[in-house]
């Protein structure tokens, strides 16, 4: 982290203490003062606020919990998310440049006419992301959740060039496209593609890609932050932007985590109306700190693999159900997985249980294969794999079954 950041943090963490009187109070119940927080390694020592916790707050002090910092005539927008949060919006917002970098990113500029849509009412995403388009020079059609065939109608009749959504939506678009009879890669002019607040797994944008010509980039972000990390031309991980620092954690002492190691993603904007520091979203992700081949520096997340709740910690490393999906996925012979989590004598045990769906599978060369895929995805090595009967593993068992015990 450069020097630049430090005096940002430092600065952003006095103007919150001294304005926002709910960040104030954090501070005091941890024995803080800004004095103590002189750089991005010493945010370390902030507790870290959870979204439920902000929740909670703002039902105890209405409606924005004492971390409003402005005067409330200063307000631009007022959002209400799922959670319930109030989510004020000032004239100074950091998130507007940070998702024009995104934007930049994923091939967006002067000429592009982009559908976005995300919706425009109650939550930030569409006018968020919308400012975010027009300080990058595209035209904007504000078209929201929904309307399929009025959606098919703009693509065609604007010969719109750019989509920012769900890769679900995208695809449930180019779907009735075909229904209509349109040919997508001759009859409609898209070319770019920002897909966020889902999930983009590898085959779907192999269809996307391959199939219809696109350029996809995804991007990560949440309701109260706005677009925090992005993918780039290389597609190697999603670049960290400019206008957060973000830490990955362990949930439980909110201390930082090794690269590689899976964490609680949490992320400090420099937003003066409503500065959220250390706020925690939830999410789990690692870092790398491989160079990236496109050039550009600092750390890359590596992908978001789920939330921090559905994850078990087996010998100090987060092990979340979708990694246990992605080895499950290399491996055809293998019907159904389980990994079950003891603690015989103070150790943890991490059990693979398998189901094979081709009985003749070479059984020794596969359990070698799936040692290697589970340290290589969870970072943790199984303590035993065990071919199971057919019809152990119920089918909508857990991928996870912590049967530890502390006594
Ligand atoms: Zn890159």
């Amino acid at each position: 982290m450069n020097r630049d950041k430090d005096a940002r943090v430092r600065e952003i963490v006095r103007y919150a203490y001294e304005n926002a009187p709910g960040f104030r109070r954090l501070m005091e119940s941890a024995g803080l003062t800004p004095d103590d927080v002189q750089g991005v390694d010493d945010l370390e020592r902030v507790p870290v606020l959870s979204k439920d916790k902000l929740v909670e707050l703002q039902r105890q002090d209405p409606p924005f919990g004492g971390f409003l910092a402005v005067p409330l005539s200063q307000l631009k927008h007022i959002f209400l998310s799922p959670g319930p949060l109030y989510e004020p919006h000032g004239p100074d917002e950091g998130w507007v440049e940070g998702a024009a970098e995104v934007f930049r990113a994923a091939g967006f500029g002067p000429g592009d006419v982009v559908v976005n849509t995300f919706a425009y009412h109650l939550v930030p995403a569409g006018l968020h992301l919308d400012a975010a388009l027009q300080a990058v020079g595209c035209t904007v059609v504000p078209a929201g959740v929904g309307n399929t065939d009025l959606q098919v109608m703009i693509l065609r009749d604007l010969q719109v060039t750019g989509y920012v959504g769900t890769p679900s939506f995208l695809m449930t678009l180019l779907k009735k496209a075909e229904e209509k009879g349109l040919n997508v890669r001759e009859d409609l002019a898209l070319k770019h593609t920002l897909f966020t607040a889902e999930p983009y797994p590898p085959s779907l944008r192999r269809t996307f890609e391959e199939e219809y010509g696109l350029r996809t980039t995804q991007a990560y972000g949440t309701a109260d932050l706005g677009l925090v990390a992005y993918e780039c031309e290389a597609v190697s991980g999603l670049h960290i932007s400019d206008a957060v620092v973000l830490e990955i954690v362990d949930p439980a002492t909110g201390k930082r985590q090794p690269p590689g190691e899976a964490g609680e993603i949490v992320v400090t904007n420099f937003s003066r109306t409503y500065p959220l520091i250390r706020f925690g979203t939830g999410d789990l992700s690692a870092i790398t700190e491989e160079p990236c081949a496109c050039g550009r520096p600092g750390p890359r997340l590596l992908g978001i693999m789920g939330r921090v709740g559905d994850a078990v910690k087996v010998r100090g490393m987060f092990v979340h159900p979708n990694q246990l999906r992605a080895v499950a996925a290399r491996f055809p012979a293998v019907a159904r997985l389980q990994a079950v989590v003891t603690r015989p004598e103070h150790r943890d045990e991490l059990t693979l249980r398998v189901e094979l769906g081709d009985p003749n599978a070479d059984r020794e060369a596969l359990s070698q294969a799936l040692a290697t895929a589970v340290r290589e995805v969870c970072r943790v090595r199984a303590d035993h794999i065990a071919f199971v009967e057919p019809g152990t593993i119920p089918e909508d068992a857990k991928l996870i079954v912590d049967e530890r015990t502390w006594e």
